[in-house]
């Protein structure tokens, strides 16, 4: 048996001004043929768990490509199309194969095409040429799974846990399955049920017994019941202003398309019975500081709005002004990007004062620089090493990344948004947040592992690339009634699934 593999995988957000060019996943790693098994090997990613699982199961991988970057606005034109031609030659040169897998993300955005995963499986698919050549795809579980995905992939697995923990075993289920596809145990068919609904991203975890977590336990139940052979669930990057994205549930049975129709209904139902549960309440900047300094641990702040891991640009000061003002003497940690500002300080040296004028350069759209005197304490290369998460044992970089102090207030000045994990980004530069009183993270759940005896946290809302209100934003692309814009107990059905 013969497999080609490949990985592309980037989250958009139309809310966010952020292209993401060749530079951008550069900084990640742009990774060709055995390049990619040599830096896959070892590590957490979904493309490493179905490179463990094939080559156990004696199959010839034929390694093609692999990058990603932090989420963003949309990928560029250029090199979205650049690693389409990769990977459909790729395909090509590696035939005959006997199946694939691609590790998708599933919520890419592009200028000009409108479903990006749908048109590399589309490649691949066209490539292949026999229809019947078994496609996997493994996708994060806020993936915007189109039609035409569901139609050309066999095999569609999303991740079930949120934080994201399970990316090794989600690419190595889908391997799984095109292995059993391969040798003629089964004959898988995906079949997706999805409805104009969208649900705030931050009170989507998987712990406990939170409504999420209440899912995943029903589409585990429904596969140990032999019902399918894998249940997905899809709550969806909510900021993604197309007429076809909504909550989506989603199954892969042996060769019975209704029943996959079935449990996937029963999964998307499970979702839009708890819409109402996914909102968790908020605090404006200020508010949440004042509440930290009353609070007798420490304070995790969660920028929700310009949460980077959701595409926002990760330059919002408005914490950085709310800590400023109401607590400067309490001992705090903020990051944030601008890169002028880091430029700045590796020009005065470390040791140097002076005024800076931060963040709001990037997205400006709602706030005006904080001017602030402070010290340059440290200069750093912003270099770490995801100890967790999807992107785990990556090494990936801020850039030129200066740590400034202002009275108590820490403010780490990175180059690059990125996806923010744990404290690695702290640490990297020296800071350590269990002496921080106030620690702010700009993602939208990793944030809860840093959780324990004495931390809390506070989410924040307000303006920004990701806001926690989805029925405020302007949507110009969503087709009305929706939940929550529109309050109805009648869920709609998306077309594409009518
Ligand atoms: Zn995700």
């Amino acid at each position: 048996m013969r497999v080609a593999i490949a990985s592309f995988e980037f989250e958009g957000n139309s809310l966010s001004l952020r292209v993401a060019r060749k530079e951008d996943f550069a900084r990640f790693g742009i990774f060709h043929g055995e390049d990619v098994t040599r830096v896959a090997a070892g590590k957490q990613f979904s493309i490493t768990g179905a490179l463990d699982t094939l080559t156990e199961a004696g199959v010839e991988v034929v390694p093609i490509f692999m990058s990603r970057c932090v989420s963003g606005g949309h990928v560029d034109d250029t090199f979205y199309d650049e690693v389409v031609d990769i990977i459909a030659e790729g395909i090509s040169a590696a035939l005959p194969l006997d199946g694939v897998y691609l590790s998708l993300h599933g919520a890419m955005i592009c200028a000009t095409e409108k479903d990006p995963e749908g048109g590399v499986i589309r490649a691949v698919r066209e490539r292949l040429g026999d229809p019947a050549i078994p496609i996997a795809v493994s996708l994060d579980l806020h993936a915007h799974v189109t039609q035409r995905m569901a139609d050309m992939a066999q095999i569609i697995v999303g991740y079930e846990t949120y934080p994201h923990v399970d990316a090794y075993r989600t690419g190595a289920c889908a391997a799984g399955l095109l292995v059993r596809a391969m040798k003629g145990e089964i004959d898988p068919v995906t079949r997706i049920r999805k409805y104009n609904a969208i649900v705030p991203v931050l009170g989507g975890a998987t712990l406990g017994d939170e409504p999420m977590a209440q899912v995943a336990a029903l589409s585990r139940g429904l596969e140990a019941e032999g019902r399918a052979l894998s249940v997905s669930y899809f709550p969806v990057q909510p900021w993604l202003d197309m007429a076809d994205v909504g909550v989506t549930g989603l199954a892969v049975t042996d060769g019975d398309p209704a029943a996959a129709t079935e449990v996937a209904q029963q999964v998307l139902d499970a979702i839009w019975d708890r819409r109402r549960v996914f909102e968790l309440p908020a605090m404006t900047p200020a508010e949440a500081v004042r509440a930290a300094v009353d609070y007798p641990g420490r304070t995790l702040i969660v920028d929700a709005p310009d949460a980077m891991g959701a595409g926002a640009q990760g330059d919002s000061p408005a914490l950085l002004s709310a800590l400023l003002e109401v607590a400067p003497e309490t001992d705090a940690a903020i990051y944030i990007v601008d890169p002028e500002t880091a430029a700045r300080a590796f020009e005065l040296g470390e040791g140097a004062e002076a005024e800076f004028h931060i963040g709001a350069k990037q997205d400006d759209r709602w706030f005006r620089p904080v001017s602030v005197v402070a010290r340059i304490e440290r200069l750093c290369d912003g270099r770490f090493t995801y100890s967790g998460g999807p992107a785990s044992g990556a090494t990936v970089t801020t850039g030129q990344t200066a740590l400034l102090r202002k009275g108590g207030v820490r403010i780490l000045v990175g180059s690059f948004p990125f996806y923010e994990h744990m404290d690695e980004h702290y640490a990297a530069c020296g800071i350590d947040i269990a002496g921080c009183k106030i620690a702010s993270f700009k993602n939208l759940m990793n944030y809860r592992k840093l959780l324990g005896p004495g931390v809390q946290y506070i989410p924040l809302h307000g303006p920004g690339g990701a806001p926690l209100r989805l029925q405020d934003v302007a949507w110009e692309n969503r087709q009305r009634p929706f939940w929550p814009a529109d309050d109805t107990d009648q869920p709609q059905p998306l077309p594409a699934t009518a």
